[in-house]
């Protein structure tokens, strides 16, 4: 009688929590649930072994419930992933980019990622395909970060501005973004660097910079040095296309002796080949 009426109880906070279910705040309360189940009904559990019935169920469930909790995490997080891209890809507080562009250049990558490169904006490939990086400067940029190691899937690659700016009919090539425009998209990539809480940032270039933190020095005086935004360590490197530009091979080493620095911040094993590899060239 005791027994059954202590199934009852349980069976009524099992219903109310079930019926919390869906509220992120109470996700305890239903890791609680899930391993209170697991208990009550040992039979049901994936891990209980049908040969050893002495053995205590509880020793084994909780992993099964922590998976289950972290893809409902996950789940709660790609939708607020997912909403921050709907908002930025619809957006239009500057009318005139907003009337110019091909697409939203989102940003690109991991949004768990440890690190994050912040450029200045989409260029005239970037907008066409919607996607950070995949002109020329791209490619150097994914040389970059594929020597440090990484896939660029592993990374994630934005801009402080997501649209083009806008370029006069028929005029060739790709201008700077404003102060003005910089500014009204900056919360953007403060939502994303605020989701991803990646654990370093790259900046490339002084527009970069001076989107990120308002910054106007030469990025000879700000490259290879940290700063923080928020409580996010960026390090200052220059842009791939300055690289383009310039091919001294002294520029290109001093953007690799920045990554360097970026990788032992990340507490990343650095090879020889690594540590060595503007040396030999
Ligand atoms: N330059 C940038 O700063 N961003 C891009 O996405 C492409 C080129």
């Amino acid at each position: 009688m005791q027994t059954q009426l202590f199934e009852q109880g349980l069976k009524l906070v099992i219903e109310a929590l079930r019926s919390v279910e869906e509220q992120w705040d109470l996700r305890a309360d239903i890791e609680l649930l899930r391993r209170i189940e697991q208990l009550r009904v040992p039979s049901q559990s994936h891990f209980s072994n049908p040969g050893a019935e002495n053995t205590p169920v509880i020793s084994e469930p909780i992993p099964e419930v922590e998976r289950e909790t972290s893809h409902r995490r996950s789940a709660i997080d790609s939708k607020r992933w997912e909403n921050l891209r709907l908002t930025i890809e619809a957006c239009t507080k500057c009318p005139h980019l907003a009337a110019s562009r091909h697409s939203v250049v989102f940003g690109v990558g991991n949004p768990a990622a440890d690190l994050m490169f912040i450029g200045e904006a989409p260029g005239v490939d970037e907008d066409m395909q919607g996607e950070p990086f995949v002109g020329r400067a791209g490619e150097l940029l994914t040389k970059i970060i594929q020597t440090m190691g990484f896939r660029r899937s592993d990374v994630f690659i934005a801009n402080v501005l997501k649209c083009r700016p806008d370029m006069p009919a028929g005029a060739p090539g790709n201008r700077q973004p404003t102060p003005q425009e910089m500014e009204t998209c900056l919360p953007y990539l403060q939502q994303q660097i605020e989701f991803i809480q990646p654990k370093a940032m790259v900046a490339l270039g002084g527009v970069a910079m001076r989107g990120l933190f308002g910054k106007t020095e030469p990025m000879k005086q700000m490259r290879g040095r940290w700063y923080t935004f928020g409580t996010i360590p960026v390090m200052a490197t220059y842009h791939p296309s300055y690289l383009l530009r310039n091919q001294a091979i002294s520029e290109k080493r001093r953007v690799w002796e920045d990554m360097l620095q970026v990788l032992e911040r990340l507490g990343l094993p650095i090879s020889e080949k690594q540590r060595n590899y503007f040396m030999t060239r």
